[in-house]
């Protein structure tokens, strides 16, 4: 019998599906994420959701403090049970969605490199992502397994239909990088996506020069909120803006633009020029 289910069964766990636990079963998988995350002494390493502990047992007793978040109690017992005598092992039970950046870390000290991770239920991992990079936490690196429509979004190019807000976002605070796919197999019980886990790096500055962080962001989502209009029209339209149309039309020509350009077909530099040109002090 597989080990993890081995474990499930030994702690009579069946799984909450509204928690989105299908645990990770495949051990050349695991070790790929754990040789990814690689701890070292001097991390600081916040797994979120490990479960039964399949990842959460190839980052423990490496010299590296690892503090896992864990929603449901009967996991957070099992975590505890199983690796709470290692040293630099700290495990809360609750919902990440409520992580606070303010509260202080268990066992951090200045200077630690901090990497997050989580194999997580598919329909909060955007929102964590997001969570994470729009917060001034002092992260190294995430590395995050999502479903794999969701790892396309962020990796896609300019004028293509995976292209959107979520890419521009995301590639504006990190260097991205596939580490693995993921077939529904190696989970049980299986999901009925493909995944994907990628490696999040932070950019020691953001990658392109933007005037207002939030003006920028509010004009990214603005253009890809109705992707099928041009620029100056979804601009205008998003609510929240309040841009006159005449500026938007003066911004795209100045910057040599076609005034039929959508969204879609910028890069985030461009974004980046086109939302210091409209930013009002
Ligand atoms: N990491 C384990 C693995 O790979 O086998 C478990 C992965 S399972 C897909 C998702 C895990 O996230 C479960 O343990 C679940 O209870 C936990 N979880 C779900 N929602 C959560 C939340 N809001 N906060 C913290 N943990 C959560």
């Amino acid at each position: 019998m597989n080990r993890i289910i081995g474990l499930m069964k030994k702690y009579n766990v069946s799984p909450i599906k509204s928690l989105g636990q299908n645990f990770l079963i495949d051990e050349n998988i695991i070790e790929k994420l754990a040789r990814a995350i690689s701890p070292k002494p001097g991390d600081y390493i916040i797994e979120i959701g490990p479960g039964l502990g399949s990842l959460t047992e190839r980052l423990v007793g490496k010299s590296a403090v690892l503090y896992c978040i864990e929603i449901d109690k009967r996991l957070h017992q099992i975590i505890l049970e199983r690796f709470g005598s290692f040293p630099g092992f700290y495990a809360g039970n609750f919902d990440v969605l409520k992580f606070n950046f303010e509260d202080p870390l268990p066992g951090y000290e200045q200077g630690y490199k901090i990497k997050v991770t989580g194999n997580l239920p598919y329909y909060i991992t955007t929102p964590i992502i997001m969570k994470f990079l729009e917060s001034d936490f002092d992260f190294d690196s995430m590395y995050f397994m999502m479903q794999k429509e969701v790892a396309d979004r962020i990796m896609a190019k300019p004028s293509t239909k995976d292209y959107g807000a979520l890419t521009v976002a995301v590639n504006h605070y990190c260097q991205v990088r596939p580490v693995v796919s993921v077939p529904p197999h190696c989970f049980s019980p299986q999901p009925n996506v493909h995944s994907a886990f990628l490696e999040f790096k932070k950019r020691s500055a953001p990658a392109y020069y933007v005037k207002n962080k939030d003006f920028f962001f509010q004009i990214v989502r603005g253009a890809f909120n109705q992707r099928r209009k041009n620029i100056i029209n979804a601009l205008y339209n998003y609510p929240g803006l309040h841009l006159e149309k005449e500026d938007i039309q003066k911004a795209v020509e100045s910057m040599g633009l076609r005034p039929d350009i959508r969204g879609e077909n910028l890069d985030a530099d461009r974004f980046a020029e086109l939302s210091n040109l409209l930013y009002k002090e």
